[in-house]
Formats: C-alpha cells, structure tokens, sequence
C-alpha cells in the first residue's frame, strides 16, 4: 500500500504487492499534526470544508447517480432522496448553526463557585475515524463527516469496499474538495480495516453489522478510544386489526422495498393476526403493482441487490415460509421481485437474520400483547413501527418496547430530520447522530470553572479540620443550584 502525500486518499492495498509494514503511519501522522496546529479549530476553517464539501455534490451530482447506480441499481429520484438532498441538509444545517453549537454553554453553579465562571467547552476531539457500509454509500459516509468536521477533527474516512462505484468517486473526487492535510480516504476491505484499527484513533464512529460492530469495539479498547456504532437487526411492523389495510401497505411496501430493502431503518417483518394479514396481502400486492408496475423487474425504481454473496443470501431466504407475493429472482441482474412470505415460524432464518433485502415476512400473533411479548424477547431493534387507528395502541407500544427509533403510522422519515438523533440501542447500537447531535457526538464536551486567583479567604471554609459548624456550610454551599444561576 502506498500513500500519496498530499492527495489525501491511502491507496487500496488490496491490488498492491509493494505491501509496506505499515501503510497508514504517514497518513495519520499527517492528520496528527494538523490537528495540533490548530488549524481545524476555527468556526471560519469549519464551515469552508462544509460548504466545500457541499460543492462536491453539487459539482459531482451526476457522477455521483451514475455511481450509485452502478452499485445498487438507484433511480436518480431514490438518489437524489436518500443520499444528496439529505446530506446537503445536514450540511446546510451544520453551516446555519456552527456558530451557537461552537459556543461555550454557561451553567448554573452552586454557592461555592458563585464567583467562579462555569462551562462546557466543546472541543474537537482530535484525528477521528469513520467507517461506513455500503447500502447508502454516501449518506452514510457524509452525514457522520458533516459532524466531524463541524467539529472541528481530522478525519479518515473508510468508505466500503462492496459499493465499489461510489468508493472509488468518494476515494478520487472528494479529496479535491477538502482540505488535505486534514482529511484523509482509506480504503480496503476487513484486512485492511483491522489493520488500520490497531492504530490509536480519538474516536470511532462505525455503521455496520453487530458482528463487525464487536470486532471494531474491541479494537477501540486497546487504546480505550470512544466509540459510535450504528448497527443494524430486525425491525418490527406491528399492525393493528382497525388499521386501514391499503393506507398501511403503501407505507410499508414504501419503505421496505425502497433501495431495494437494504435499508437499515425499514421494517424487517410484520406483526398481525391472521384477519390482518388476509385484508393486509391485497392491499400489498395493489402497493407494489403502484409503485413498480405489472412487471417490477422492469421497473426504473426498482434497485438491484448489492452483490453476488447478498444476492444467494436472500434467494436462500426466500425458502422460508410460503410466498404470498413475488418471489421470482433473477441472478444475471441481482434482481429479487418485491416480496411477501407468510406462514414464517419464529426458528426460520427469515425471523433470524436481519433480512435486508425486498422480502417481508408476515408472522401472526393475537394482538398488540402477543406482538410486545415477540418484540421483547429479541434484541432491541434499530426502529420498531406500530400502525393503528387508536393512538392508545400506538402510545402503548411505544411505552412497552424499546428501540433505537420509533414510528407510530409512520416509517422512514426520521433520517430526514436534523432535530433527532439517528441511533441505536442495545444490539442496534450505541450512539447517535444527525444534526445538533452529530456535533456533540464529535465534540468532547470539556467541563471548564475558572475562578480568580485571588481571593483566597473565600476557601478557607472548605478546607480541614472540619468542626461540625463548618460541615453545615459546606453541605450547604456544596448543594446543587436550586435554580438557574448564570
Ligand atoms: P459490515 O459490518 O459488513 O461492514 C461495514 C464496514 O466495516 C465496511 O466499511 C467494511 O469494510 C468494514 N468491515 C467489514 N468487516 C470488517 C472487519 N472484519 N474488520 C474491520 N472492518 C470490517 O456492514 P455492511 O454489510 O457494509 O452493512 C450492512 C449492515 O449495516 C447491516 O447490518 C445494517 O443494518 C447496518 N447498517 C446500520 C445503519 C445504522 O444507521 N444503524 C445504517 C446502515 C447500515
């Protein structure tokens, strides 16, 4: 692997035979030094890289559609959607609040430090690491970007190496626009990617499978660097007998088949009783025949599977229980028909595994109690949907369950919104981030008093021996403020 100072992009070793011992040393002490000049810390060399790194997509809008379908197959419409409008958001919102997210956040005091200032100083914590997966190639490696450099960090970005296209305009294109001495592109697979985690990072933000999430975990305790992880699983639907079936269907049928299913917020399977699912299979069926036409492998808006390995995956899956809609696949394209299975028992790999893919199973339950009672006894998804005429019912499964988000007859839409953290729970992950909250997440939230040097006789109270009138006053002064004193 060779390193091309100044081009802030590590070259793939994968193909590179003049392996060095280590191929990364330059790169980070690179980025190491920038940062300890300073030079990313002020608001002015902040919004530059955003609004530089908004030009990238401006400028590359066209290559970066051609590369997103190469890769997954994404209509211009679905691109432009969930990859570039969402994270030319992110980065519009980073911009009109960098200055007030920067500032120091006075807090209220107790009496013992009324003299003293208090605050919290958000400061960037230094060279940070991103990892990111292939299913949304670029939201999901920009969006943490936009945090990290509103931050004010040196960052190495390790695209993933399955969404080729989109890695290799990520790896040749975005480095021109950025500032090079501190941003870096890395590339490789799991090797490289373990050989690269054995180097100290100041922080970890991963988006990836729990298998991978543990491997990166450990590695970031070597060297005890905080981490992010965006993980994925298995996201219930559970869907109420009063529900309106067709209403349900379009909202599900959306954004389970959106990019294809390899979407890691979508719903992974449905929760009904039998009742439901008869009225719910037809109203599936008219929602994808909407949306993708008679035949939706000639559909524009259909995305492909990612790749060969993925693809033998999901056709295995589709053995699971009985088809009710779709099936059909075809492997010279990586194409799977948008999918019902119904008549799924808990044990099959279809309940197992998270799907990611254009299958929905169907698995039946007697009402909102069983349903509660599946959800809970699994790990804690990523997002859990419940759709309902009653708002008792939704309140209800909102308040029993847990999850990294929550959709009451609504799914999708809460990665569009900067003012909500993006994050896991549990198994789906630790973390979370878009918006406001991108910022803290990249920012070291620094507790700062500062008092006088003077005035010396004020301490005195606190200090020993301690007679029982002076304990008196040191709990009392040492209480927390009662109210907000600035
Ligand atoms: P993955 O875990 O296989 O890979 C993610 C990244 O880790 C890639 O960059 C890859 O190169 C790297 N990697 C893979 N194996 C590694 C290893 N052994 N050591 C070090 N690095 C390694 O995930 P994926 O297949 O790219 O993405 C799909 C998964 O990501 C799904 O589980 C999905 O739910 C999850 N996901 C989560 C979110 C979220 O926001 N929580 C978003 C998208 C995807």
């Amino acid at each position: 692997m060779s390193c091309e100072e100044g081009k802030g992009l590590v070259k793939d070793s994968r193909s590179d035979p003049t392996l060095g011992m280590d191929p990364f040393e330059d790169t980070l002490r690179r980025l190491r030094e920038a940062f300890s000049s300073g030079l990313t810390r002020p608001a002015e060399f902040r919004a530059a890289q955003l609004k530089a790194l908004g030009s990238f997509l401006q400028d590359n809008r066209e290559l970066l559609h051609q590369a997103l379908a190469q890769d997954l197959g994404k209509s211009v419409a679905e691109s432009e959607m969930s990859e570039i409008i969402t994270t030319k958001g992110e980065i519009d919102w980073a911009l009109r609040y960098l200055r007030s997210w920067m500032k120091d956040e006075k807090v209220s005091k107790n009496l013992a430090t009324q003299l003293d200032s208090a605050f919290i100083r958000k400061e960037p914590f230094g060279l940070v690491l991103i990892i990111a997966p292939w299913n949304y190639p670029l939201n999901l490696t920009l969006v943490p970007l936009v945090g990290a450099l509103a931050a004010g960090n040196c960052v190495v970005l390790k695209p993933s190496e399955i969404s080729q296209s989109s890695e290799k305009v990520l790896a040749e294109v975005l480095p021109r626009y950025l500032d090079q001495s501190c941003f870096a592109v890395v590339l490789g697979g799991p090797e490289e990617t373990g050989r690269l985690l054995e180097h100290k990072f100041d922080y970890i933000f991963f988006t990836g499978s729990p298998r991978v999430g543990k491997i990166v975990m450990t590695a970031a305790s070597k060297h005890l660097t905080p981490v992010t992880l965006e993980l994925g699983g298995k996201n219930p639907c559970y869907v109420d007998d009063d529900c309106d079936p067709q209403t349900v269907a379009n909202r599900v049928a959306f954004f389970r088949y959106f990019n294809a299913g390899q979407t890691c917020v979508a719903p992974d399977y449905v929760l009904c009783s039998p009742e439901t699912q008869e009225r719910l299979l037809p109203a599936l069926q008219n929602a994808i025949t909407r949306f993708y036409g008679e035949d939706p492998r000639s559909s524009p808006d259909l995305g492909r599977i990612i790749n060969e390995k993925h693809f033998q995956r999901l056709r295995g899956l589709l053995g699971c229980g009985r088809v009710a809609i779709g099936g059909q696949s075809d492997e010279s394209e990586r194409y799977i028909a948008p999918t019902v299975l119904v008549d799924v028992q808990d044990a099959e790999p279809v309940m197992q595994e998270e799907i990611f893919g254009p299958i929905l199973p169907i698995m039946n339950v007697r009402g909102l109690d069983e349903a509660i009672d599946v959800i809970n006894r699994r790990e804690k998804p990523l997002a859990l949907y419940a759709f309902s005429n009653s708002s008792q019912v939704v309140k209800q499964a909102l308040a029993r369950t847990s999850s990294g988000i929550f959709g009451g007859n609504k799914g999708f839409f809460h990665v569009t919104l900067p003012t909500m953290p993006l994050g896991g729970v549990g198994h789906s992950g630790m973390g979370g981030y878009h918006g406001k909250f991108s910022f803290d997440t990249f920012s070291h939230h620094r507790s700062c008093l500062l008092s006088c040097a003077g005035l010396e006789k004020l301490n005195d109270i606190t200090y020993p021996p301690y007679p029982n009138w002076k304990q008196k006053v040191i709990n009392y002064i040492l209480s927390p403020p009662s109210c907000t004193i600035l």
